[in-house]
């Protein structure tokens, strides 16, 4: 049966795109075959997968819902990339990161940047909470992390 693909997420579980659907890892069965769920709320069409995650063995059900369009799962994977970079290279400006991972898409709107954009300030408020404000902030913060050290 046909194809799918692995989708990068920061969750414990698994997401695929398969036929344009997005599905969720939901148990494993003794067999070893693996339940994905469609991720739409209220839909509960799922797929079977194989133990090595290579092959769709089963359909079940039907999708409550249209399935997404070639442009919005691009989009979708563009937001996942750009989100993954913001953490993996931190201190690479929003604007580089942007540029680089469109630079062979063609079809990337001012407002889907400004989104992006968006994205990747979040992403990095996630794993930095603390992230300084300002230049004077930043030495601040230095300055008295290195108090807490002397002090240890
Ligand atoms: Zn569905």
């Amino acid at each position: 049966m046909s194809q799918f693909k692995f989708v990068n997420s920061n969750r414990e579980k698994a997401v695929i795109i398969f036929q344009n659907y997005f599905y969720t890892e939901r148990k494993t069965l003794k067999s070893c075959e693996i339940i994905f769920m469609c991720q739409k709320k209220n839909c509960y069409a799922s797929i079977k997968i194989d133990e090595h995650r290579r092959t769709v063995l089963e359909i079940r059900g039907e999708h409550t819902h249209i399935k997404l369009t070639d442009s919005e799962i691009e989009n979708h994977e563009i937001k996942n990339t750009i989100k993954r970079k913001a953490t993996e290279e931190i201190s690479m400006r929003p604007n580089k990161i942007i540029r680089k991972v469109i630079s062979d898409t063609d079809h990337v709107t001012v407002n889907d940047i400004s989104n992006y954009r968006q994205n990747i300030y979040g992403k990095r408020r996630e794993v930095l909470p603390v992230l300084p404000k300002s230049y004077d902030e930043a030495i601040s913060q230095l300055m008295s992390s290195q108090e807490t050290l002397v002090k240890l």
